[in-house]
């Protein structure tokens, strides 16, 4: 059987034709090159790319949905991206109130320290009647002493000696 002398419908534009068994163009599908490659297109992207051709109706919604999508995933990451600047914002808000809570508390302990240290200094003046700074000093030296002597220096530990008098109670050898 010749297959030079069959006719055949194109698969594209639908023109009967006889194929040409030596041209290098699909020549048994096709009538020409340019139905051939409009043709092969058609087989590539299939059903889709006829619906589009050929359904405009159907081309507008599915344009529409791709558009749909395509403005819910840029809503999507902008929402995650608000998201996680919030969470940012909101663990940068809680260190800072950790920081500050720490911060008073220091604060609020060295007024107490202060405070027992004043108290100190104006016991030692009123039970020793100085009237200077230095007089006052004079005697707490001698108290501490005193105090070192009978508790011995063991007893007391270095953070829990009295502030008034940190040069002998705290100066180790
Ligand atoms: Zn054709």
């Amino acid at each position: 059987m010749d297959v030079e002398m069959i006719e055949r419908a194109c698969a594209d534009c639908g023109r009967v034709f006889t194929p040409d068994r030596y041209n290098a163009w699909r020549p048994i599908l096709y009538c020409g090159p340019s139905c051939g490659r409009i043709g092969r297109r058609r087989s590539r992207y299939g059903w889709r790319f006829n619906k589009f051709e050929n359904d405009p109706e159907w081309a507008a919604q599915a344009r529409a949905r791709s558009a749909k999508c395509q403005r819910d995933l840029r809503a999507r990451k902008k929402a995650a991206k608000a998201a996680a600047a919030e969470a940012a914002a909101r663990r940068e808000e809680a260190e800072r109130m950790e920081a500050d809570s720490v911060r008073k508390a220091a604060e609020a302990e060295a007024a107490a320290i202060r405070r027992t240290a004043l108290l100190l200094f104006g016991l030692c003046a009123d039970l020793s009647g100085s009237e200077t700074p230095e007089e006052v000093a004079r005697f707490s030296a001698r108290m501490l002493a005193k105090g070192s002597r009978l508790g011995g220096l063991e007893a007391l530990p270095a953070h829990q000696s009295t502030y008034a008098f940190p040069s002998q109670a705290t100066a180790g050898p």
